[in-house]
């Protein structure tokens, strides 16, 4: 058993995945062109916002959405400490100081009610993460932002289609992030990333920091200084397959959670992920809070059952973030819950036959457990 099988996907699409990868090398446009641009359209219009820019990754799409609203050295940018570390190291990479801010054990999202107490003058953006493939909550976030005059940068990466009050994961702050990493629900057959804007002016300037600041009009002229972080027109090809499955992935991934919702809800201490009112999940993640959890994970292990632990350490007490200066006990939820959650294998293929040998054995560890106890 694997924790994720990319094999049973590319199995179900794999004459037309094929055939577009031939078109591609057959083509021989490999950086830009057509594909790249009908695969922004379409993202723009999957999402319903005005632009969407490909980069090379969801990290630079993070980075290059900093820069765009010009956080540099002297600025705080506000976020979670339970996420993955690209979304405050981009923070740190701008010379800019990652402030965190507490989330809320339910949902694993940012806490809004402890976001204003940690804005001070320095303070340019609030980045929220719709973790495991839940949006965070976006009403009270972008009221703070709007009262304190500042950027929302969402961390999407884990969230593409997922919905808050009918608005898609992205389109709701100023710029929306995507990544394509291979394991995300819409995954690249290599790295990618995109931006999402209604923003004119930002999404030029996305535009020119991902190609080196060069003027769209002259070859060779530079306007301002830049990177190199386009996205291959031979991933753009696969995600254009990819994204026609999309809805009808997600829709197959929550069915898979519900049966493991049913399943599991009564089964020792195990918590079983809940969702705010106003928004769905894309279960991008499944992941149960368990007392227990490092025992569970033991015992599936011993059965050949593979589960994750995201995320294990809060970014606050990662070595990378020690001249942070944050200790343990800053921020208790995200500690407390790192040391209890547990991801189960899903993705839209799961079978039933697999899910329900997870289900067994899970009920079969926590008798083994209790009876020990
Ligand atoms: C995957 C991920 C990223 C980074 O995306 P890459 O494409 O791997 O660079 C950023 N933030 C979160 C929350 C992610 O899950």
């Amino acid at each position: 058993m694997n924790f994720l099988d990319l094999t049973a996907q590319y199995k179900s699409i794999k004459g037309e995945i094929d055939e577009t990868i031939k078109r591609v090398l057959e083509n021989t446009v490999f950086i830009g062109g057509k594909e790249v641009e009908e695969f922004e359209k379409e993202i723009a219009r999957f999402c319903d916002v005005k632009y969407a820019i490909g980069l090379n990754s969801g990290t630079d799409a993070l980075f290059l959405s900093l820069k765009a609203i010009g956080v540099g050295p002297g600025d705080e940018v506000i976020t979670t400490p339970f996420t993955f570390i690209a979304t405050a190291g981009v923070i740190a990479n701008c010379g800019a100081k990652p402030i965190f801010v507490d989330i809320n054990p339910k949902t694993f999202n940012i806490d809004p009610s402890k976001i204003e107490e940690k804005i001070t003058e320095r303070t340019k953006a609030i980045l929220p993460v719709h973790l495991f493939g839940q949006m965070a909550d976006m009403d009270e976030i972008m009221e703070i932002a709007r009262k304190h005059n500042l950027f929302v940068v969402e961390d999407a990466a884990q969230a593409i289609g997922a919905e808050y009050k009918g608005k898609k994961a992205g389109t709701i702050g100023d710029l929306g992030c995507f990544s394509f990493f291979p394991s995300k629900n819409l995954g690249a057959y290599g790295d990618g990333g995109m931006v999402v804007t209604n923003s004119d002016e930002l999404a030029e300037k996305i535009r020119l920091l991902k190609n080196h600041g060069s003027s769209p009009k002259e070859k060779y002229l530079n306007l301002i200084i830049g990177t190199n972080s386009r996205l291959d027109a031979l991933q753009a090809a696969i995600l254009r397959v990819k994204l026609k499955y999309l809805s009808k992935w997600s829709k197959e991934r929550a069915e898979k959670a519900s049966y493991y919702n049913e399943e599991l809800k009564k089964v020792g201490d195990i918590v079983t992920p809940i969702i705010s009112s106003d928004r769905n999940h894309i279960f991008h993640q499944y992941t149960i809070r368990s007392k227990s959890r490092d025992e569970l994970q033991k015992y599936l292990k011993e059965k050949e059952i593979p589960t994750m632990i995201y995320y294990p350490l809060p970014l606050h007490l990662q070595p990378a973030f020690k001249d942070l200066a944050y200790k343990e006990g800053d921020f208790p939820e995200a500690e407390k819950v790192s040391k209890e959650v547990l991801s189960l294998p899903i993705y839209p293929e799961i079978s039933q036959e697999i899910q329900k040998l997870i289900i067994e054995e899970i009920k079969n560890g926590y008798f083994t457990f209790y009876r020990k106890a």
